[in-house]
């Protein structure tokens, strides 16, 4: 096989995989809020209890047969499941691109490996944004584990000599762990004078805390949490001119900085230098 092919199947593999994983991440986000297991009983339809049936638990391609319908009772099945599992595999397809680039890229196979770690962290960073929208949590059980589960793989793909693909040194790992909660615990703080009320959780600090362990200190952190106040400050502020939101409704902050963050891995450094060159 030419290496151009070569890289094709492992692009669409890599994007077939991340429509995988994003039904995987329907389930947990619908399930690990009410406390069900999330491995067990295999998918049904939520009306008529009856089990999915493999073919049509196929990423996307199931709901679309289905015409968005249980086969079963003809309840409508959210549009949400197939947009998650599309979602999902065009974050694998981004990530693929951006860590192994081309066809050239995959001369190093070690880039692989690069891509297969940092697609598992922002596919729980996922779960974290779906889960925070809906049930305004962030849940410990995916946050926590994160923080010594990031500065391991930092420091494994930094042994290993992978620390120019990820971007990401041992050092600059722990400091952002540090300095994601401790930034957020003094936003937190900072509110809480300012309004009186609570303004950010501790959910928001130990996710915070998880993306400094992931993607180190600079200049992820300072963007992600720019980007995620400033992106859930217009998506707050246009909910309240459409909707007419109350002036303080309750706002999940975890998907905005989830998507800061994943902006942040993506384009952080060209974002940083058109800042800086725009404010000299
Ligand atoms: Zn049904």
């Amino acid at each position: 096989m030419s290496t151009t092919s070569h890289w094709f199947l492992l692009f669409g593999l890599s994007a077939l995989l991340g429509g995988l994983v994003g039904s995987f991440l329907n389930v947990v986000s619908h399930r690990l809020p009410a406390g069900l297991s999330i491995v067990h009983p295999p998918s049904s339809c939520p009306h008529c209890k009856h089990p999915i049936r493999p073919w049509h638990n196929v990423p996307v391609v199931g709901w679309l047969t289905l015409r968005g319908q249980c086969r079963d009772c003809s309840e409508p099945i959210s549009v949400r499941y197939p947009i998650v599992e599309f979602a999902t595999a065009s974050l694998f397809a981004l990530l693929f691109f951006h860590i192994v680039g081309g066809p050239s890229g995959i001369a190093e196979p070690s880039a692989l490996l690069v891509f297969l770690v940092y697609s598992f962290y922002f596919s729980a960073l996922l779960a974290i944004g779906l889960i925070d929208a809906d049930h305004f949590i962030v849940p410990d059980v995916i946050s926590l584990p994160l923080v010594p589960l990031g500065i391991t793989a930092v420091a494994l793909l930094e042994t290993a000599g992978l620390s120019r693909l990820s971007g990401v040194t041992l050092p600059s790992a722990v400091l952002g762990a540090l300095a994601g909660g401790g930034v957020m615990v003094a936003l937190a703080a900072f509110g809480r004078l300012l309004f009186g009320r609570e303004a950010l959780g501790m959910g928001d600090v130990k996710l915070v805390a998880a993306i400094g362990a992931w993607q180190g200190a600079h200049p992820a952190l300072l963007l992600t949490v720019f980007l995620g106040s400033l992106l859930g400050s217009v998506v707050g502020i246009s909910s309240m001119l459409i909707r007419g939101r109350q002036r303080y409704a309750k706002l999940p902050f975890g998907p905005y900085l989830c998507a800061g963050a994943l902006v942040a891995w993506l384009w952080g450094d060209a974002l940083l230098a058109r800042i800086a060159s725009g404010l000299l």
